[in-house]
């Protein structure tokens, strides 16, 4: 469906859980409490928004968290989603510690695509910036995912780790065929606190390093990334830049939060409640059709930039670990 000033909206991400194996610190430091389990949608709520968003013409979903494979099922949602009528793709975005262990049945539920989310190559450093993760085990998971047909990509925040840590990144796209993306931090949550790269000198030192890099303008998914190749990379190099790329005239997307809170962009707290309506004593005709209406309504209103250069404005209190990135 087209929102208030006229942008197609087909893609959703879904945050499953707000549970995370991981303490990336800043996302969900030590110490933030878990909502009761109580309070999350269940799989069958889930799977009801997705039927309702489909019929508004939601046709990507993502499914995030949290760490989405620490919840149980977490293939079998994929592939129930993958059978809803009008539903075209189904991604999911992973820390990728448990991605090899789970790869088979993602697989066979029908994934179409995979994002291991990865700051830097160097295993102390990652143990440091995710509170204990053992980078062993995301990279035997990246290096299955990358010997299937599923499109992988790694997602690196742009943190100021030096020249280095990005160039190893970048690294890995070259004898696999993975794409590598860095996200500009944004400042919501603990992400206000953190020293980062403007993507704007990142670009041009990637182009100092590689000097034959040209755009990309191959599709490469439903997102607002800028992709590059690299003479001799198998993997394109992307660059997803909402604060010096601001990239609000063409976004498509609204956020399901585990608690079932329909957002429709990630800078402000509007969006719509749709647990309340889920939990209310109706016939499921009726909830549909209540669903849809505040599904529409909410994304009819969906602000038409993020205020990320004015953060007196930006009235998303929560953490990305509520939000789902
Ligand atoms: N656990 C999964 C993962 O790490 O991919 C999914 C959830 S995580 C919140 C989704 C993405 O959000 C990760 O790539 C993470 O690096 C990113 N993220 C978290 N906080 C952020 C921030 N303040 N700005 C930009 N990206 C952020
Ligand atoms: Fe967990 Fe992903 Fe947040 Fe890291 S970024 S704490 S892996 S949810």
């Amino acid at each position: 469906m087209r929102d208030g000033t006229g942008r197609t909206i087909d893609y959703m991400r879904i945050s499953i859980t707000d549970r995370c194996n991981l303490r990336c610190r800043y996302c969900m430091p030590e110490g933030i409490q878990c909502l009761p389990r109580e309070e999350i949608l269940t799989y069958r709520e889930i799977e009801e928004i997705a039927a309702c968003a489909a019929d508004l013409g939601i046709r990507h979903l993502k499914i995030t968290g949290g760490e989405p494979l620490v919840r149980r099922g977490c293939a079998g949602l994929v592939g129930r989603l993958k059978e809803i009528p009008g539903i075209e793709t189904v991604t999911i975005t992973t820390n990728g510690v448990l991605l090899a262990d789970v790869l088979d049945e993602l697989l066979a539920a029908g994934i179409d695509g995979i994002n291991i989310s990865l700051d830097t190559l160097n295993s102390d450093r990652y143990r440091e910036l995710t509170g204990g993760g053992d980078i062993g085990r995301v990279l035997t998971g990246l290096g299955r995912a990358a010997e299937t047909e599923v499109p992988v990509k790694i997602n690196a925040v742009s943190l100021d780790l030096g020249a280095e840590n990005w160039r190893q990144l970048l690294e890995l796209g070259r004898d696999r065929k993975v794409d590598v993306r860095f996200i500009e931090m944004m400042p919501i949550g603990y992400g206000k606190n953190f020293p980062a790269l403007d993507h704007r000198s990142l670009l041009e030192e990637m182009r100092r390093i590689y000097p034959g890099m040209e755009r990309d303008e191959r599709r490469h998914g439903f997102g607002p990334a800028v992709y590059y190749r690299i003479p001799g990379f198998l993997g394109s190099a992307g660059l997803i830049s909402a604060i010096h790329g601001k990239f609000c005239s063409s976004c498509n997307r609204v956020r399901l939060t585990a608690q079932g809170y329909l957002k429709t962009c990630l800078c402000y707290h509007d969006g719509t409640d749709l647990r309340e309506i889920l939990r209310r004593e109706e016939t499921e005709e009726e909830r549909r059709e209540l669903l849809k209406q505040a599904m529409e309504e909410a994304i009819r209103r969906k602000p038409g930039a993020h205020c990320f250069e004015r953060p007196e404005a930006i009235t998303e209190g929560e953490n990305m670990i509520r939000i789902g990135g």
